[in-house]
């Protein structure tokens, strides 16, 4: 029997346990919160600091393969354990290449995949020679550390280079400024390799973003045969120049002459792929488990069209989700509730998949469920 270790016990780690225990794989996890999402399916959970360098050591010991489902994690203690002889997937180089945002945009342009322009900053003298380079508004973004739109600042203009410069550490956080892209769409592509090689591409999906936390994903993006070709190369070349194993997200700016630009990569199963639990022939949970362990992947074609909405907290409290019945009213509507004890503003508390004969059909059931649930 496969043993599995995953660093973080959040949503995507439960997820991947539930469709990796069809095969009776065997799971440690690390987190810092007793009763994290993933600990009440985990076979084991060690209670530990994502930083705490001996209780990885310790997770590694018990498993074949360590994994892991945020990209905030400390590289070295993987590069230790890859010393040591334990398997690590995705790579500590590989997470190295992306955990800051710099050095990822720097590789991606090395190996000419198309980026919005940026540059490195570390005053606000350079914030503002940026902001006359690419003219405003321009986004001031941490290296390192963000997500969700935290560690991001829109600069409307020069008076608000300061208050831009100051809220997002004030030179303490390395820091970069990205050209605004007016983008038509955003979307993302999920691209998948095994150990063994294969590849396997995803369909692309549509996102419309909230307060920037994803609120919807639609499937198929509605784009062109020739945007939908460009991200499908895009997918294929970025998971190799990163010598990516198990899932990568590609989140991308579909401009409105129709092409595409990477704007950030996320070396696991991602938010915005949730829908490929119903939506696909193989979730991208499953083909991130094959892959760490050098299986052949499975077909990642779409079934049908498809709609995912965030279930996220909108107070704070404790968590009862109530109306379920009501939600279930539509077919095909499939409710997932991560099992977060306490409900906060902006937290990801879970998530509704709907499949459809259409789009349209299976985003109004999304919506329609979403109404009728109540977080408390
Ligand atoms: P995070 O790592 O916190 O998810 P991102 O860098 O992906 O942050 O940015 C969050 C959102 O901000 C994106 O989904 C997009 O809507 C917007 N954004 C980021 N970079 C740019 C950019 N260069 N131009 C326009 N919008 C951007």
């Amino acid at each position: 029997m496969h043993k599995i270790g995953i660093i973080g016990g959040g949503q995507l780690g439960k997820m991947m346990i539930l469709d990796a225990k069809r095969l009776d794989y065997y799971f440690v996890i690390l987190d810092p919160t007793k009763n994290c999402p993933a600990d009440s399916i985990a076979d084991e959970h060690i209670v530990a600091g994502f930083d705490d360098v001996e209780a990885i050591k310790q997770l590694a010991a018990k498993v074949d393969v360590v994994t892991y489902e945020f990209e905030h994690i400390n590289a070295q203690a993987l590069q230790m354990l890859e010393q040591q002889g334990h398997k690590v997937y995705p790579s500590s180089e590989t997470l190295l290449h992306i955990q800051n945002k710099l050095v990822q945009k720097d590789w991606l342009r090395k190996h000419d995949i198309p980026v919005p322009d940026y540059v490195k900053v570390g005053n606000i003298q350079e914030i503002l020679e940026a902001g006359k380079t690419y003219g405003y508004p321009i986004i001031l973004k941490t290296c390192t550390g963000g997500y969700d739109g935290k560690g991001n600042a829109v600069i409307r203009q020069e008076s608000d280079v300061q208050e831009a410069f100051e809220a997002l550490g004030a030179g303490k956080l390395p820091l970069m400024v990205e050209e605004f892209v007016p983008f038509e769409k955003e979307v993302s592509i999920l691209v998948c390799r095994s150990a063994n090689g294969d590849i396997q591409v995803f369909p692309v999906a549509e996102n419309v973003h909230v307060n920037s936390i994803l609120d919807e994903t639609t499937v198929p993006a509605v784009i062109s045969e020739d945007s939908t070709k460009e991200a499908m190369d895009i997918a294929r070349k970025t998971v190799q120049v990163f010598g990516c194993c198990g899932m990568l997200c590609i989140e991308l700016f579909v401009k409105k002459d129709g092409h595409i630009l990477v704007n950030e990569l996320a070396p696991r199963p991602h938010n915005s792929g949730h829908y490929t639990i119903e939506g696909c022939y193989t979730s991208q949970y499953e083909n991130h488990i094959r892959a760490i362990l050098g299986q052949p992947l499975g077909d990642s074609s779409l079934i049908r069209p498809t709609a995912m909405k965030n279930i996220i907290g909108q107070s704070n409290g404790v968590a009862n989700v109530q109306g379920l019945e009501e939600a279930y009213e539509r077919p095909g509507v499939k409710i997932h509730i991560y099992g977060k004890e306490k409900v906060a503003i902006g937290r990801k508390m879970g998530h509704i998949t709907a499949t459809a004969p259409t789009i349209e059909e299976a985003l109004e059931s999304v919506r329609y469920a979403y109404s009728k649930l109540r977080l408390l």
